[in-house]
């Protein structure tokens, strides 16, 4: 029997310290009380289980998973699962209350959670992956719920995880029950422009920062970090809207062409190559830092957690950073980056279109009906910049960075609803 030993804490670029330096920052510039700072800092529930699985060789493997619900203050918390080796309970801590920020900062009805499982998918067959994930959904039979707790996909889960997701919950309550989970295949319940949302909304908020900047679109140039759900639809979607998209990469490195990559292609490649650009033509190989450091006007770091930081800040020329991936810039690298003139969208603000599109499937799936892909398109644009907006003009009022402007419209929402729900 094996035990997956869940990857060690890194005390150098710990995602959970980078959150909560920028919460602290944002909790004294908006003057809170210590109680309230509390209240916010220390998350509702925290659920780790222990899930022996019986692997295709016939050995039996236990995966750690967690599940923390950082607040219900806003409504029923909300956040995706996460399938890597490297997730600790920390991370998934930080992702947790990043959730509860995002929700707030797009002015949905939810509160934050995230879920993650130390294991590694690319390494799993279909059928032991649908085993840990029924395993996972029945040990969190009395978390999940769709008035209670809502996931939804994230870094190595997709609409299939999903689906047996809402099976098993729907089997152990003894009907369907679609609203338990969103990010869902369309034939159960899914929605339509769930899968392109998050790339969607970085699009937009690309699109709203270059018009702050006076960038023309047709004139500028993108590189994309990550080439997964996130980036390669933020890729697409940006190329279609006149924006050159010079450089791409994922785990097989970075690719890069001076006139702009022919992204379609890209992604028609990957699609047929097991999920990778690797052997990719068309392209000149570059690697990811150099691919950070390109001169462009928006680079989008579309991968994990603390890509950038105090080492490589200095490096970046682009003009905007948006940020698709959740904390791909450690705290350490906030001043560099300021100091520079760098324009960030964080991620709270710019890949919140993806949990704004699960609200619109959780919406649909409680009232029985489908909207069309146009409205939903329509409503999700217009939230992503009706939030840039309050995000950009809480930047102008307290002469303030955009990601703390970000957290100071979110901790100030989520404490002002606490105040009126009041505690014991
Ligand atoms: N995992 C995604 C995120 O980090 C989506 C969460 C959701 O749709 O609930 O925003």
């Amino acid at each position: 029997m094996a035990y997956i030993e869940p990857a060690p804490i890194k005390d150098k670029e710990n995602p959970l310290e980078s959150m909560m330096s920028r919460f602290d920052a944002a909790a004294q510039m908006l003057g809170i009380t210590e109680e309230m700072y509390y209240i916010l800092k220390v998350p509702a529930r925290q659920v780790t289980v222990g899930l022996p699985i019986t692997m295709d060789d016939g050995s039996i493997k236990v995966f750690e998973g967690h599940r923390v619900i950082h607040s219900t203050i806003l409504g029923p918390s909300k956040g995706g699962i996460r399938f890597d080796p490297a997730v600790t309970l920390d991370e998934v801590r930080a992702l947790a209350a990043w959730m509860t920020w995002k929700c707030a900062v797009v002015d949905i009805p939810y509160g934050g959670a995230k879920g993650g499982i130390a294991c590694n998918p690319r390494e799993m067959s279909a059928g032991e992956i649908e085993r840990l994930m029924r395993a996972y959904t029945v040990a969190m039979l009395d978390v999940f719920g769709p008035d209670r707790d809502i996931p939804a996909p994230d870094m190595g889960t997709g609409p299939r995880e999903m689906a047996w997701l809402m099976d098993e919950y729907s089997k152990s309550r003894g009907m369907t029950i679609n609203s338990v989970v969103t990010g869902k295949p369309l034939v159960l319940g899914g929605s339509l422009g769930r899968n392109e949302a998050t790339g969607r909304g970085v699009t937009v908020a690309a699109l709203a920062a270059m018009d702050k900047l006076r960038i023309n679109p047709y004139r500028s140039t993108a590189a994309v970090q990550g080439f997964g759900n996130v980036g390669s639809f933020a890729a697409e979607l940006l190329h279609e809207r006149g924006v050159t998209v010079t450089a791409v990469s994922d785990v097989s490195g970075g690719y890069y062409n001076e006139k702009g990559l022919d992204i379609g292609a890209a992604m028609a490649y990957r699609n047929a190559n097991k999920g990778t650009l690797d052997g990719y033509k068309g392209a000149e190989r570059i690697t990811n830092e150099e691919l950070l450091a390109l001169p462009v006007d928006v680079l989008v770091p579309a991968a994990k957690e603390d890509v950038i930081t105090a080492e490589n800040a200095d490096s970046i020329q682009a003009k905007m950073i948006v940020e698709g991936a959740n904390g791909p810039t450690s705290a350490s690298a906030d001043d560099i980056i300021n100091e520079k003139g760098i324009m960030v969208v964080p991620d709270i603000l710019a890949n919140a279109g993806g949990v704004t599109v699960s609200y619109f499937e959780w919406v649909q799936n409680r009232i029985g009906y489908k909207w069309t892909l146009d409205r939903i398109n329509r409503r999700a644009d217009r939230n992503m910049k009706d939030a840039f907006d309050r995000v950009f003009e809480t930047s102008q009022k307290y002469k303030v960075s955009m990601r703390l402007a970000a957290y100071i419209v979110a901790i100030d929402k989520v404490a002002s609803t606490y105040k009126y729900r009041g505690g014991y």
